[in-house]
C-alpha cells in the first residue's frame, strides 16, 4: 500500500525533573533531550517502517527545528510534502518526575496553518492508495482531506485522537476509524461505541491497550484481536505505531476494509506495537518490518 498521512509535526523537549514544578515555583532539570514527535510523524514513521511507500504533509516552521524534523523525516525514507509557513514549529514541553508521571504543554505552532489544501497537496492525496488522518491539524483541512479522497478514491483511515472531539457526519466518508477507549466513548457516549460507530457506515477499530483490539464492520459482529503479552517499559506512541502500521498492512484490493482483511492488518499492527512498548520514546521505538516478521514467527 502507498500510504499518505496528513498531520501534526512536532519537537517534543523533555525534562526529567524530580517534581513537576507548581504555579509559581522553578525547578532544575536532571537531563533533556528532545526528539520527533506528533501524531503525524510518528505515524508517518510507522507506516514508512513497516515497508509501506510513504509521503507525509505537514506544515513546519522556517527554523531550525523544521529543519531537524524535515531531516528525520527524509531520514526515516519518507517523501515529505513539508509546508513551510510564517509560525514556529510545533513544540510539546514534556516533564517527567521521578515516578514517571508526566505534564505537557503543546503548542501546536506551524500545525494550526496547514489550511486550505494545495493542488499538489491534493493531487498526492488521490495518488495514494490510504490516506491516514488525526486530529492535531485544523478539523477543515482534515475534512478537506477527506473529501479530496473520496472523490479520488483513496481509503480513508481516521484516528480520532488526541481527543474523540470530532463532528460525527466527518465519519459518513471515513473507511476505518481508529481509537483507544477513551476516545470511542468521547465520539459514541458509555455503552457499545463500536456498535454506535459502525452504525455511520464505517470499519471502527477501538485498541483496547494490553487487551488487544476490537476490529467491527457494519453489519457484522465484532472481532477481538488480542495483543501480545510483553513487558511493557513504555507505551508512548503505541497508538501510533498502530495506526501506522495498520495502514501499511491494509490490503491492496478492494475487499481490503472487509472484516477478513482488517483483522489480519489489526494482527500485524498489534505486534508492531507490542515490540514497540517494550523500548523507551516514540519514534525511536517503532520498529522495522523484519523486526515485527521476526517477533511474529
Ligand atoms: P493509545 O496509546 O492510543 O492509548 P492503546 O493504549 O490502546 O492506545 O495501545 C494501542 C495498541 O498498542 C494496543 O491495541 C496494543 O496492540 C498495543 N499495546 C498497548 N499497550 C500494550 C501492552 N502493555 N502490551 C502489549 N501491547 C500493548
Amino acid at each position: 500500500m502507498t500510504v499518505l498521512v496528513l498531520g501534526s509535526a512536532n519537537l517534543d523537549l523533555v525534562y526529567e525533573v524530580d517534581r513537576i514544578p507548581a504555579p509559581g515555583e522553578t525547578v532544575l532539570s536532571r537531563g533533556f533531550a528532545s526528539f520527533a514527535g506528533g501524531k503525524g510523524n510518528n505515524q508517518a514513521v510507522a507506516a514508512a517502517r513497516a515497508g509501506a511507500p510513504t509521503r507525509f504533509v505537514c506544515a513546519l516552521g522556517a527554523d531550525a527545528s523544521g529543519d531537524r524534523l524535515a531531516a528525520e523525516a527524509r531520514d526515516a525514507g519518507i517523501d515529505l510534502l513539508d509546508r513551510r509557513v510564517d509560525a514556529p514549529t510545533g513544540t510539546a514541553a514534556i516533564f517527567v518526575d521521578r515516578r514517571g508521571e508526566n505534564s505537557i504543554v503543546v503548542d501546536s505552532g506551524a500545525n494550526a496553518l496547514l489550511t486550505d489544501l494545495t493542488a499538489a497537496e491534493r493531487e498526492a492525496i488521490g495518488a495514494a492508495d490510504v490516506l491516514v488522518l488525526q486530529l492535531e491539524t485544523p478539523v477543515p483541512t482534515v475534512a478537506a482531506a477527506v473529501a479530496a479522497a473520496k472523490a479520488a478514491g483513496t481509503r480513508v483511515v481516521l484516528n480520532a485522537a488526541p481527543s474523540g472531539a470530532v463532528p460525527l457526519d466527518l465519519l459518513d466518508d471515513v473507511d476505518v476509524l481508529v481509537v483507544n477507549e477513551h476516545e470511542a466513548a468521547e465520539l459514541a457516549g458509555p455503552g457499545d461505541a463500536a456498535a454506535v460507530l459502525t452504525a455511520r457506515g464505517c470499519a471502527v477499530i477501538v485498541t483496547l491497550g494490553a487487551e488487544g483490539a476490537l476490529v467491527g464492520v457494519p453489519g457484522e459482529e465484532p472481532v477481538r484481536v488480542p495483543s501480545y503479552t510483553v513487558d511493557a517499559v513504555d507505551t508512548t506512541g503505541a497508538g501510533d505505531t498502530f495506526v501506522g502500521a495498520f495502514a501499511a498492512a491494509l490490503d491492496g484490493d478492494p475487499s481490503g476494509t472487509g472484516l477478513e482483511a482488517l483483522v489480519a492488518a489489526t494482527g500485524f499492527a498489534t505486534a508492531a506495537a507490542a515490540l514497540a512498548v517494550q523500548r523507551k520514546g516514540a519514534v525511536p521505538s517503532i520498529p522495522t518490518l523484519e523486526e515485527v516478521r521476526e517477533f511474529r514467527d
